[in-house]
């Protein structure tokens, strides 16, 4: 039988195979949906026997959005722009990347702001693979005024450095004092960090706690597991406009499944799936 499935590590906080499933059973397709936790060692022989185990394509999720690009044999222009992949779709023995990570995270930003973020302050925790798709939707919207906030500061200023007529700012995520005029005057905060993350590296981690926010602020959190995180609740708290992770989830993969299958499946039957209709 035909397989799709998600490529991550780890994958136990995962929801893809719920979403995907609900999009299975509604097309009633002969599919089957598979779990593939993969260290980066492993990607290599995963891509070179992916056809001969009837693999169409699939998702792929922390940490391999970019160790997932030289097994490709073709890339969407979304990967080219962005540099990471969270589809792959196999076709005519060719393995072809693409990112969906980046309209869904459009489709994710309340309407009014996403009109009026040429004037607003967006700050941006985290410099991985979904970290660059977020960034080009700001920038493709013609946000002026971001700043990359990361642990490793070299990888966000290598996002930084790719965006020649708009200056993108960067700062180290351990040092409050130059963060707090950044943060505490911010319109926007997007989490990209796996930080909140149930089976990440600091579930209680809250990379916002301890600052004094905007009121109306609006936080937009990629972590979807849990759904409320330590991030929204600090955003809540300040009266600001809350976006969990699941909505962006759904977006990204309803895009995926239909590169995937030709079928676009209706938002409410995946969140169905998910318990939150
Ligand atoms: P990634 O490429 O591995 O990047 C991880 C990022 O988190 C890096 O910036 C890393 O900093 C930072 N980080 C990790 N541990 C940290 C810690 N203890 N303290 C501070 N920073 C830390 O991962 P990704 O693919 O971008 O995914 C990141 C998160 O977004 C995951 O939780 C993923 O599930 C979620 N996500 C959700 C959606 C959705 O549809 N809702 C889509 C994409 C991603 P360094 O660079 O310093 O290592």
């Amino acid at each position: 039988m035909n397989k799709i499935g998600i490529i991550g590590k780890p994958l136990s906080h995962t929801l893809s195979p719920e979403i995907h499933n609900s999009a299975i059973n509604y097309f009633n397709l002969d599919l089957i949906f598979e779990k593939w936790e993969l260290e980066k060692v492993n990607l290599k022989q995963f891509f070179s026997e992916a056809i001969k185990k009837n693999i169409l394509g699939g998702c792929i999720t922390i940490p391999h959005k970019e160790n997932v690009l030289e097994f490709f044999n073709d890339y969407d222009d979304s990967v080219k722009r962005i540099g990471a992949a969270n589809w792959f779709k196999i076709e005519n023995n060719k393995i072809k990347g693409f990112n969906t990570d980046f309209k869904g995270f459009e489709r994710c930003i309340p309407i009014t702001l996403l009109r009026n973020i040429p004037e607003k302050k967006c700050i941006v925790f985290g410099a991985g693979g979904s970290s660059k798709a977020v960034v080009e939707a700001l920038y493709i919207n013609k946000a002026k005024n971001i700043t990359i906030v990361n642990r490793t500061i070299e990888k966000a200023k290598s996002i930084s450095d790719k965006y020649k007529n708009i200056e993108i700012k960067v700062a180290e995520l351990y040092s409050p004092e130059t963060l707090k005029n950044e943060i505490e005057n911010a319109d926007l905060i997007i989490n990209t960090t796996s930080v909140g993350m149930s089976s990440g590296p600091d579930p209680k981690g809250n990379l916002i706690g301890g600052y004094n926010l905007k009121k109306n602020v609006t936080g937009i959190d990629l972590v979807y597991s849990p759904s409320r995180t330590p991030f929204l609740k600090t955003i809540s708290h300040f009266d600001g406009t809350v976006v969990d992770g699941v909505e962006m989830l759904i977006y990204q993969a309803q895009i995926g499944f239909e590169i995937l299958t030709e079928k676009k499946c209706p938002v409410e039957i995946m969140k169905t799936a998910l318990k939150l209709n």
